[in-house]
């Protein structure tokens, strides 16, 4: 199965990483919304949301995690921010590799789509 996520994962597919550890991995979303739009994804392929099993409640905390502290380091945790996952085709998800989306910058306030 093709899944750019993992090809960014894997270094086949370039993408600007600002951080990596053992089980998680954040870039900056190629057509950023907002000023500051970064994507938190699990080093392992998962589908979505619907796909997580009992065991993967650390992993999500990470990801949550992850996300406060790019947000300190990129200014916008004052000033705030929205924390978006999209889940399949009605939930607005075009690439089925979990993703946290770390949104901020004035337009974050109005997406509400
Ligand atoms: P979704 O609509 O699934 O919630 O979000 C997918 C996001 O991935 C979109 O915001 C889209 O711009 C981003 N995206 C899709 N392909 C690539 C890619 O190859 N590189 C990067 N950096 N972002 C991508
Ligand atoms: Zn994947």
């Amino acid at each position: 199965m093709y899944c750019i996520f993992c090809k960014i994962l894997s270094g086949e597919a370039p993408a600007d990483i600002i951080y990596r550890d053992e089980q998680v991995t954040a870039f900056r979303d190629i057509h950023p919304i907002a000023k500051t739009h970064i994507l938190i994804i699990p080093n392992r392929h998962i589908d979505s949301v619907n796909a997580l099993e009992p065991g993967d409640e650390a992993l999500l905390g990470q990801m949550v995690m992850l996300a406060k502290e790019l947000a300190a380091k990129e200014g916008v945790a004052e000033h705030g921010y929205r924390l978006m996952i999209n889940t399949g085709v009605h939930g607005g998800q075009t690439v089925p590799h979990l993703h946290l989306h770390l949104i901020a910058g004035k337009l974050a306030r109005f997406l509400l789509g």
